[in-house]
This record gives C-alpha cells, structure tokens and sequence, in this order.
C-alpha cells in the first residue's frame, strides 16, 4: 500500500512537469490509488484528466463508469458512459473498454453496441487490411470480446466473429512459432540437441500387445533393431545430439489413457504419455555402456544384444 502511494505520488509530480504527458500520467496515478483502495482520490484525478479533454478524456470517462459500476451507482455508471460517448471523437480504443466493462457487467447488448462503436471507429479500411494480412494483431481483443458478447446474446456468427477466430489463430500460431524459436535456441545455446524417444522393453511390449494389439501391430513387436539402426543413423548424422530413452509401461499407460480419455492409436498420445513417463519415470541415456544391460530389456550386455555387429546373434 504504502508503495503504491508512493509511486502513485511520484506520477502526480511527473504530471505537473510534463504538462504534454499529465493526462496519461493521471491516468495511471489514477489507476495506482484504485489499487491502493484510494477510490476518491482516483476519482479527483479522473475528473482532472477528463478536463483535459483530448483522447485519454474518453478513457478517463469510462474508468469513471467503472468507479461508478463497483459502488453499485448504475445510473452514475451510465451517465459516465453517455460522457464518453459525446467525447469520443475517434477514439476506438476508449469504445472498445467500455464494451469489455459492460461485458464484465453482464451488460451484453449495451456491451454489443460499444464493440460495434469501436469497430468502425477502427474504420473499413483498416479491418480489410486485418483481413487481407495473415499477421497476429493488437486488435484481436477488441474482435474476440465482440464474438463473446453476441454468443452471450445468442447470435449466429457474423463476418467479424470470423475475423476474431482467424485473429485468434494467427496469435496462437505466431505463439507457438516464437516457442519453438526459443527452445531451438536454448538447444544451440548449449550446442547440442536432446533427442527424445519413449521406448518399450521386449517383456513389456509383449504385455502391450495383449493389451493394445491395434497399436502394437506385428511390425512393431520386437522392434528394437530397428530402433537401434535408428538411433545410430541419427547418431551419425547429428553426432552432437544426446539421446535419451524413457522407459515406457503398460501401467503406465493404461493410467494415462485413463486419465486423459486420449487415443493410444494417435501419435499425439504417445507423445504426451512421453512427456508424462520423462517427467515421473525410467530414462536411460542412449547408447548404453558396451558392457551394460541393454536398453531393449532383454537382459544381455548391450555388446551382445543390439549393439551386436551380427543381428542373427542377437534377440529379436
Ligand atoms: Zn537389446
């Protein structure tokens, strides 16, 4: 608390120097003594900041509202809002809050019309240009909450709720493509790869196969030379790569499908069972000591089992 009026005062002094900046500054002064449950003194500077005029007045008008909302003044609320309106100008942004407070506020259909308000205000032109680009947007929140309104309402899906999905899919995508930049990083970082399979030991796939025999189809059943040959063909082509093998189970995975309802016909499910065993399970770091036990489960040292020069000399 005591931090917060602190800074909260610091904001106010910045206000009165920067007199181009005050109104955003107030704002946020504003802001801090909500936090710090001044909610009056919050409210003098909103005041202040709407006698500025200029674009943060709407915004101030709307946070007012929002004051007004939370003391259970819904009259003073929308009288607030009728203020914002006639200050508006072209302010899309300060029209696309006061749509999320009444949304917050169960207030879907006045919700609605503030969206809509804040739509075009953004303007024809600049939605085309939404649509025609295949970036992620700042402006998917004002789409998104939009669509949330109208299926409060009930409403068939309109163009611009297309937009909003399509926006939506564009910041995951771009989420996920920033993800996998970063771990590619962190691998060059440590300038080697970790390679990542779930493996199962003969007796336990042989259990497996009992259980699950659409997953472990006759090409699958005792594999591990296979595997192996796999391993080492990655191991020569990435020779930096360290390999990790986890141990998968049938009781393990059955409590997995359990769990999670998945379909151990899909490789999805292997993958996050994987991820499940990695995390509570068995791993072994492949290859394994010449004179170790091999990985595949079969009881005989590595050198005498897949690691044998000669397959016919070796299980499987
Ligand atoms: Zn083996």
């Amino acid at each position: 608390m005591a931090d917060t009026s602190t800074y909260a005062l610091d904001l106010e002094a910045d206000a009165a120097r920067y007199p181009d900046e005050a109104g955003e500054l107030l704002m946020e002064a504003a802001h801090q003594w909500r936090l710090g449950d001044d909610a009056t003194r919050a409210h003098a500077l909103l005041e202040q900041v709407r006698d500025l005029g200029g674009e943060d007045a709407a915004y101030a008008c709307v946070t007012l509202a929002d004051l007004a909302f939370e003391e259970g003044d819904d009259d003073q609320a929308h009288a607030w809002l009728a203020e914002a309106e006639e200050v508006l100008n072209d302010n899309s942004g300060a029209a696309e809050m006061a749509g999320e407070l009444l949304a917050e506020y169960g207030r879907y259909a006045e919700a609605l019309r503030w969206f809509d308000l804040a739509i075009g205000l953004y303007g024809a032109e600049a939605v085309a240009q939404l649509r025609n680009s295949d970036l992620p947007s700042p402006m998917a929140p004002m789409f998104l909450g939009r669509r949330d309104v109208r299926r409060e309402l009930g409403l068939a899906p309109d163009e611009y709720d297309d937009l909003a999905e399509e926006l939506r899919r564009r910041g995951r995508e771009f989420g996920e493509r920033i993800e996998a930049y970063a771990a590619a990083q962190e691998r060059e970082d440590s300038g080697q790869r970790l390679v990542r399979l779930l493996v199962w030991r003969r007796a336990e796939q042989a259990e497996a196969a009992q259980r699950w025999p659409e997953v472990f189809t006759a090409k699958v059943l005792g594999n591990h030379r296979t595997v192996e040959a796999e391993l080492r063909d990655g191991a020569r082509a990435n020779p930096a790569d360290r390999v990790e093998l986890v141990i998968a189970s049938v009781a393990g995975f059955d409590d997995h499908l359990t769990r999670t309802g998945n379909d151990p016909l899909q490789e999805a499910t292997r993958l996050a069972y994987m991820e499940e065993a990695h995390a509570g399970g068995e791993i072994l770091a492949w290859p394994p000591g010449r004179n170790e036990a091999c990985w595949c489960g079969s009881e005989r040292k590595y050198k005498k089992c897949c690691d044998a020069p000669d397959p016919l000399s070796a299980p499987g």
